[in-house]
């Protein structure tokens, strides 16, 4: 019986009635890659490479970035992994890149802000992927895009990095975790191969509530309903444009969350990774109808406490 049990992380997560949801891993270190295969994920939704800027002096350079990315494309055995280019800024500062002081990080120079306006660290980061991109299936991800532009400056900059590398294009997907994102994911979808909701960060943003606050963090909640109909609004936006959504923040990985958003027509859920058999387990056991169903009365909520409480 354990044994089974145990097997079972390896198998694929459908649903009684046939639908089937990708089940992958959020990672933000080399060695956690194989982890996240033997933990059953099938490929990793969420590479933060923030690991490799954090905690040195200097920013890393072109051979380790791509040693890295090779280890752990290595490491996934063909399997997919969402490479997410830098998120630097918010609560996270970066000595050697002398960010500037800002009275609102969150609301600063972070994600890809940052990396737009200092092209040399992002132009390296790029090169470092596409050197990496032959020896599996990377897709890049960008972080906090709010607009148009910023999706198409980056893609621009993308693909002069990938004509200087000689690489084969990639998928380009960017994080849905800023509220005029969802407003113009229509928008958005036309310019992008899929989107992947931040949960955590569209939370914030969603409810104005600081996701590291003491106090008030704890009332920031993803199922909130006012989130939920955002993540509503992105997937009705993508599958008109025929593009995929996963979601790759907290609730992926929250029970209720896996059902609620399952029902929604999320696609793909990046979880950590000692969360990938439970989650895998419980979509076994779901029907899309029922998930429908428990999506459906949550979008029509009046709070994160109702939606808790539904059965
Ligand atoms: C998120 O914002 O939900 C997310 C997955 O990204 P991070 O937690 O790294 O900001
Ligand atoms: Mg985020």
């Amino acid at each position: 019986q354990r044994e089974e049990e145990r097997r079972a992380c390896y198998q694929p997560a459908i649903m009684t009635d046939g639908a089937r949801v990708e089940v992958v891993a959020n990672i933000a270190a080399p060695e956690e890659a194989a982890r996240a295969v033997e933990a059953g994920g099938e490929g990793v939704g969420l590479l933060r490479t923030e690991f490799l800027f954090l905690g040195r002096d200097q920013a890393p350079t072109e051979e380790e970035q791509t040693d890295a990315y090779t280890t752990m494309v290595e490491a996934l055995n063909g399997l997919p992994i969402i490479i997410r280019t830098l998120d630097i800024g918010g609560d996270k500062s970066v000595p050697y890149l002398s960010m500037p002081v800002e009275e609102n990080p969150f609301l600063g120079e972070r994600g890809i802000r940052l990396c737009l306006n200092r092209p040399e660290l992002f132009r390296t980061q790029l090169r470092a992927i596409f050197r990496a991109s032959g020896k599996g299936p990377i897709r890049i991800m960008f972080p906090m895009i709010s607009t148009l532009k910023e999706l198409k400056r980056a893609k621009a900059l993308t693909e002069e990095v990938r004509q200087e590398v000689g690489a084969d294009p990639v998928e380009i997907g960017i994080m849905i975790e800023v509220p005029s994102a969802v407003m113009m994911a229509e928008e958005l979808a036309a310019e992008a191969d899929f989107f992947s909701v931040g949960s955590n960060d569209l939370t914030q943003y969603c409810l104005a509530i600081d996701r590291m606050h003491p106090m008030l963090s704890r009332q920031a909640d993803g199922l909130h309903p006012a989130v939920l109909r955002m993540i509503d609004q992105t997937v009705k936006a993508a599958e008109k444009a025929g593009k995929w959504v996963g979601v790759c923040g907290g609730i992926a990985g929250d029970p209720r969350g896996v059902v609620i958003l399952t029902g929604l027509g999320v696609k793909e859920l990046s979880v950590s990774i000692p969360s990938i058999a439970a989650v895998k387990a419980q979509i076994r056991g779901l029907s899309m109808e029922q998930a429908r169903d428990l999506a459906k009365r949550a979008l029509a909520c009046p709070s994160a406490a109702a939606v808790r409480r539904l059965r």
